[in-house]
């Protein structure tokens, strides 16, 4: 009989440091744990902010009780590191600081690698199923012995849950990350795996995240989960707050690709913990996969059109990409000023190829969003036509895909909606439309503040985006 994989569930109340340390010991014990050589911990660490984003990213206690214990567990050490790059192209340095990162990483000793700062290189990919045959990676991904990947359990509005698989997100730099972030998101996740597996996960589940995965509701679970197998630990994790794992299609993908297992009787759920308990515990745990129509609809002067998508695995939605980024990026608004919904002005968001005329109020705005969308009709008394620029996958080089710089990106998409601010209507182009652009493009045309330009954001996001930009040329020069 094959040996089945081993998934642990550890009770734990609080972020206590120590307390995780023995916990993480005891799971390298029992999971036969010995890092060793060049060793890379991975967190979630999407965005952080002590106040607008207090719950979307791994905790530093977490980190701190993790990095302790593998220093006692590992031989041979030659590195320890912490390495991530943070989603919306802010620059991975101010959400470390954010999150207070700096003083674990000193208390340690250990390097810290933003991958927006280091050399990307390519990797083959072999497998049949890939989307591409080449991928970029940070060199330090490419180069460690012993990965630790340190996920957030959060659930997820494009993946319904974002564990261990889905933290692979965070490895690639701003530029290679939007290739495939679509209606191809949950391929590209499974892609990922090929690079490279994690020699141990550890998932801080100590307090959950519920619906969005930037500005989640907090929910204390009160557990790690660890483990050896990612597929073992989503589907772990899957259980823990009643999902099925055939509904986690990257999964799904990943086991069928031979990654490990997505059934239960696969795995021994071993800890303090039980699995029964923990779903009793999680029974009100809320998940959100809503299509933007109804998401918005009647709750905010957003509304949304959505119509059919070009490819043929998903013609009804396209969870990778931009929906789920407007919803992202309205959550965001919502984090800073928590009446934009009656506030803003009022918008129409079309995505999709839209057949029927879209019958808009006299002040009612249009967002165009997305290089898939098409649409024929008469906005004030013009004739507007929205042309598709979709391409698929393999008419895509990801050699050669555009910078995703932050500030660029900023000036580019300002002065977009300046040269259009006479009009009714934007076509906000791309495949994804970013969250970050989302945030610029509805920030104009709805005439709500826009978030990049909070005193609380300014000037150390610039001061952080000015050091990246050293380093990033710094590492390139003398790298
Ligand atoms: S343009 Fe946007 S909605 Fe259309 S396929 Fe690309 S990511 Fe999806």
């Amino acid at each position: 009989m094959a040996t089945k994989h081993k998934v642990m569930i550890m009770r734990c109340e609080d972020y206590d440091s120590e307390k995780i340390s023995g916990i993480i010991k005891e799971g390298m014990e029992e999971l036969d744990i010995r890092p060793t050589g060049r060793i890379l911990l991975k967190p979630n660490v999407v965005i952080a902010h002590p106040e607008v984003f207090p719950h979307a990213f791994t905790r530093k206690e977490f980190l701190d009780g993790v990095i302790s214990a593998t220093k006692e567990k590992a031989e041979n050490i030659r590195e320890v590191a912490v390495g991530e790059r943070s989603g919306i192209t802010l620059p991975t340095r101010w959400n470390f600081k954010n999150a207070g990162y700096p003083e674990v990483l000193k208390k340690h000793r250990v390097k810290a690698y933003y991958f927006d700062e280091v050399k990307q290189v390519p990797m083959e990919l072999r497998g049949k199923s890939n989307l591409r045959k080449n991928i970029f990676i940070p060199e330090p991904i490419a180069q460690t012995d012993f990965l630790i990947n340190l996920p957030k359990f959060k659930a997820h509005p494009w993946c319904r849950l974002t564990l261990s698989l889905k933290n692979f997100i965070g490895i690639q730099d701003d530029r290679h990350r939007l290739v495939d972030h679509n209606i191809f998101l949950e391929h590209k996740i499974a892609d990922l795996q090929e690079i490279i597996q994690p020699k141990f996960i550890a998932v801080d589940s100590i307090i959950a995240g519920q619906k969005m995965m930037l500005t989640p509701t907090p929910f204390p679970m009160g557990a790690i989960l660890m483990g050896k197998n990612s597929c073992a630990v989503d589907t772990v994790g899957c259980h823990m707050v009643h999902v099925d794992p055939k509904d986690i299609i990257h999964l799904r993908y990943a086991s069928e690709r031979g990654f490990g297992p997505m059934n239960l009787e696969e795995i021994d759920v071993l800890g303090d913990f039980p699995l029964k308990e923990v779903q009793e515990k999680t029974r009100s745990f809320e998940i959100c996969m809503e299509h933007i129509d109804s998401y918005f609809a009647g709750k905010s002067n957003l509304s949304c059109t959505v119509g059919t998508f070009p490819e043929k695995h998903s013609p009804d939605y396209c969870w990778g990409g931009c929906p789920g980024a407007l919803q992202e990026a309205m959550h965001i608004f919502k984090g800073y000023y928590p009446n934009v919904n009656e506030e803003m002005k009022k918008v129409r968001y079309v995505v999709g190829k839209i057949a029927e005329p879209l019958e808009l109020d006299d002040d009612e705005k249009v967002i165009f969003a997305g290089n898939c969308t098409s649409w024929e009709g008469t906005i004030n008394g013009d004739h507007v036509k929205i042309k598709s620029s979709y391409k698929p996958p393999q008419e895509v080089d990801e050699r050669k895909s555009k910078s995703n710089d932050m500030l660029l990106k900023t000036w580019k998409t300002l002065w977009s909606c300046f040269k259009q601010k006479n009009s009714r209507y934007i076509h906000a182009k791309g495949c994804p439309v970013s969250v970050g652009d989302h945030v610029h493009y509805l920030s104009a045309i709805a005439k709500i503040k826009n978030v990049n330009f909070d005193p609380r954001m300014l000037l150390p996001l610039n001061v952080a985006y000015w050091k990246m930009r050293t380093n990033r040329a710094l590492n390139r020069l003398f790298g």
